[in-house]
């Protein structure tokens, strides 16, 4: 199963949970892909 859950706001990807898992992140009401939350988390 896939869910549509927004757009990233920073590169303006899909960005899906499937089978439960969010493949991303949501923080301060900014949702983020998992590329990009992997990014801002380097730095
Ligand atoms: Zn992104």
């Amino acid at each position: 199963m896939r869910e549509w859950i927004g757009k990233c706001s920073s590169c303006g990807r899909d960005v899906y949970c499937e089978n439960g898992f969010f493949a991303g992140e949501q923080k301060n009401g900014k949702l983020l892909c998992e590329n990009c939350a992997a990014s801002q988390e380097e730095n």
